[in-house]
């Protein structure tokens, strides 16, 4: 299967991803991640997006395209995968379309207030980038990644003023995406719920996956 994952920043993209390619057995390809990776390898595509990343902008098409383009042409995504952040853009969803077949688009919805509070609650872990929340998804013990014991940290583009510039940019840029898959008649959407659980029983639902 081959699923694409909208919504807001902060709406839970990241989590349902790997929930749903853990249960599938399929890789999940997160464009924020492969490009705070490639920040910290220092790679020369790293140096190019860490401006663009830092102030919350979306990152050139052309880039996020080709980095998308290599990763699933890797032999792990033969049987499908969970693409989580992409795309964020029209042409992004065009080109997407012409290498690959996309079975579903699913939205999680969620309003502009409660991905303002999330944010501010949002963890990440420094070594493997698994996501928490202090309150919604908190990690066994404070500060530590349950995954790997790598130390949690606020992401440098998750402070308020940066994320109110994500929001904007995601009503202007990737909404029309959402829009594009439903005239592909391949949108699913899910109200975003209080408690992590019951947003997943929605996604699994709307997938015709059992949990
Ligand atoms: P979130 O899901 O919280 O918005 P991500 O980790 O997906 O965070 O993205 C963080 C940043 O990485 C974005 O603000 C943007 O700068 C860059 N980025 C990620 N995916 C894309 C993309 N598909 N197109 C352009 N920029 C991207
Ligand atoms: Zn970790």
């Amino acid at each position: 299967m081959k699923l694409v994952i909208l919504g807001a920043p902060g709406a839970g993209k990241g989590t349902q991803a790997g929930l749903i390619a853990d249960r599938l057995g399929i890789p999940t390809i997160s464009t924020g991640n492969l490009l705070r990776a490639a920040m910290q390898q220092g790679t020369q595509i790293g140096q190019k997006v860490h401006s663009y990343m830092e102030s919350g902008k979306l990152v050139p098409d052309e880039l996020v395209i080709d980095l998308v383009r290599e990763r699933v042409g890797q032999s792990d995504c033969q049987k499908g995968y969970v693409l989580d952040g992409f795309p964020r853009t029209l042409p992004q969803a065009k080109a997407l379309s012409s290498f690959a077949q996309i079975d579903a688009a699913l939205s999680i919805e969620v309003s502009d207030e409660e991905i303002e509070r999330r944010m501010e609650g949002r963890r990440i872990c420094t070594k493997c980038q698994a996501t928490y929340h202090v309150e919604d998804n908190p990690p066994k013990v404070a500060g530590v990644c349950d995954r790997c014991g790598g130390p949690l940290a606020l992401r440098e583009d998750d402070s308020r003023e940066v994320v109110e510039n994500r929001l904007h940019i995601y009503h202007e840029e990737t909404e029309p995406v959402k829009e594009y898959y439903r005239q592909e008649g391949l949108l699913l959407a899910v109200r975003g719920q209080k408690k992590l659980a019951d947003t997943t029983k929605l996604v699994f639902e709307a997938l015709g996956i059992s949990l």
